[in-house]
């Protein structure tokens, strides 16, 4: 079988390690392409591709390939589910049960022997990634979730290519906790895939380390410098941190059962401020904590550093309200963000949220992607603006999402010839994604380059314009006058 290599090659364990070395490259166990963007990224390199230039497999006609070379890559793992999928179609399994069944040929054609490598002494094979066995089987809502799989699985696979009850249990588990969401060059997600060497990561909602994916291969890079390469310190992060420390931990309770116990989880002035309100004095820009559990009809105040003490019980009211009217849109929102939603958000948050309130930062955020989808540059440039300060507050300075934020605003500055600061946008962009991304990373190399080149470009060419003017100028004057 083959053994995947060991390709952390950049970093050795005794060495010093700094940031934007890398940590580690693998391969994904399993993967594949989400099904709702199926014919979008080649179902075996993971590129994104335009849909006419994909070739079906023209056995199952459903998994799409660039080429020839990408078609008898895929054909180890997909020669098993080729004809599976003939017979049952045109139903689809959904992804989860299509990545059990990956999982499923792959152990049983040599693949629980199959070891990625972390280091010369350190290695992981599938059998080695946490289950999660008894959260697993007293999770209500995943023990549903894997019967119905059971029931497509049966249908998709057949009966006798079921391991037994316990096995089924630990892959689904497996998969459950240990799967990484694939993203794209535009940090999109692609699809979902199992990584043995990558599973080694704990979570931090102040994360040392970063993951970005090239295709299918994954690579993690140091975001601070480090002593030494030691395994068992590394932290990447499995969910999106912009959140109050409640919500997050009950997230990641929720998910892969366990209660986070990091640095941001233990720094209440953290999410003070992001429930907090600005003190009503229009010449103090300190914030004023509300505590939505407190009594209703208590004031709010005093500002702890104006004195301004003339917020009453109301604006408690108003601001538990619109807090909650907030929490609700944001529900709505959640598979996809509306320009009005965010804007009515936003225009009843007013002068009253601050402008570190969670609720505020997300809102922006949401009508800035929001705007973007409708193509309204102008009001996304707004938006990204004014929430540089708040999504830093979030995520933390130096954080990859600030980066791409950076990278993303600048893009669309230069897209409507406001150049200067595109320039700058993507200037402050640079070192923050050299470190998470490295200088190779498509998205640094062939999306971030480019930009700035063409913003450097852009800029010389007015200025010589501008001094040819100033020529023309003087040389009308000198005829005129002269
Ligand atoms: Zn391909
Ligand atoms: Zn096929
Ligand atoms: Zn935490
Ligand atoms: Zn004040």
């Amino acid at each position: 079988m083959p053994r995947y290599k060991y390709l952390a090659k950049e970093v050795l364990e005794q060495q010093k390690v700094a940031k934007g070395n890398v940590l580690l490259t693998s391969k994904p166990f399993v993967y594949l392409v989400n099904g709702s963007l199926k014919g979008l990224y080649c179902d075996y390199c993971l590129k994104k591709k335009r849909i006419c230039t994909l070739q079906r497999c023209s056995g199952c006609k459903a998994e799409c390939y660039c080429d020839r070379d990408c078609q008898r890559g895929a054909w180890d793992i997909h020669r098993y589910e080729c004809k599976n999928l003939q017979r049952i179609h045109p139903l689809i399994p959904p992804d989860t049960a299509k990545l059990m069944a990956k999982v499923i040929f792959k152990l049983k054609n040599g693949g629980d022997q199959i070891e990625e490598k972390l280091s010369e002494r350190k290695s992981r094979k599938f059998k080695d990634l946490m289950n999660h066995y008894t959260d697993l089987k007293d999770d209500k809502n995943r023990q549903e979730h894997l019967t119905s799989l059971i029931v497509v699985l049966r249908k998709y696979i057949g009966s006798n290519n079921l391991p037994n009850e316990v096995d089924l249990q630990g892959i689904f588990g497996r998969i459950c906790v240990n799967s990484f969401s694939i993203t794209d060059q535009d940090m999109n997600t692609a699809g979902t895939g199992v990584y043995l060497a990558a599973s080694v990561f704990d979570h931090s909602c102040q994360p040392n380390s970063y993951v970005t994916f090239d295709g299918k291969r994954l690579m993690c890079r140091a975001l601070v410098d480090m002593p030494s390469l030691d395994w068992s310190k590394l932290r990447i992060s499995y969910i999106d941190v912009m959140n109050t420390t409640m919500d997050r931990r009950n997230e990641l309770h929720r998910r892969y059962y366990f209660w986070c116990d990091c640095r941001a989880c233990h720094n209440p002035e953290r999410d003070k401020l992001m429930s907090s309100i600005n003190c009503g004095n229009p010449k103090c820009t300190a914030p004023v904590h509300i505590d939505e559990d407190d009594d209703m009809d208590a004031p709010v105040g005093p500002c702890t550093v104006c004195g301004f003490n003339e917020l009453s019980s109301d604006t408690r009211k108003k601001y538990c309200s619109i807090a909650k009217y907030c929490r609700e849109q944001m529900e709505v929102m959640k598979d996809s963000y509306y320009l009005d939603l965010s804007q009515r958000g936003l225009e009843m948050q007013g002068d009253l949220f601050y402008k570190l309130n969670l609720l505020r930062v997300k809102f922006l955020d949401a009508a800035f992607e929001a705007a973007i989808c409708v193509e309204n540059w102008d009001t996304a440039i707004k938006y990204g603006m004014q929430n540089i300060e708040g999504v830093k507050f979030c995520y933390g300075e130096d954080h990859p999402n600030i980066g791409l934020m950076l990278l993303k605003l600048g893009k669309i500055c230069l897209h409507v010839y406001r150049t200067q600061e595109a320039l700058q946008y993507l200037k402050q962009a640079e070192p923050v994604l050299r470190v998470s991304h490295g200088t190779s990373h498509p998205t640094y190399k062939e999306e971030l380059m480019a930009l700035l080149q063409q913003a450097h470009e852009e800029l010389m060419f007015m200025s010589q314009k501008k001094k040819k003017r100033i020529n023309d100028i003087s040389v009308i004057c000198r005829t005129t006058c002269g």
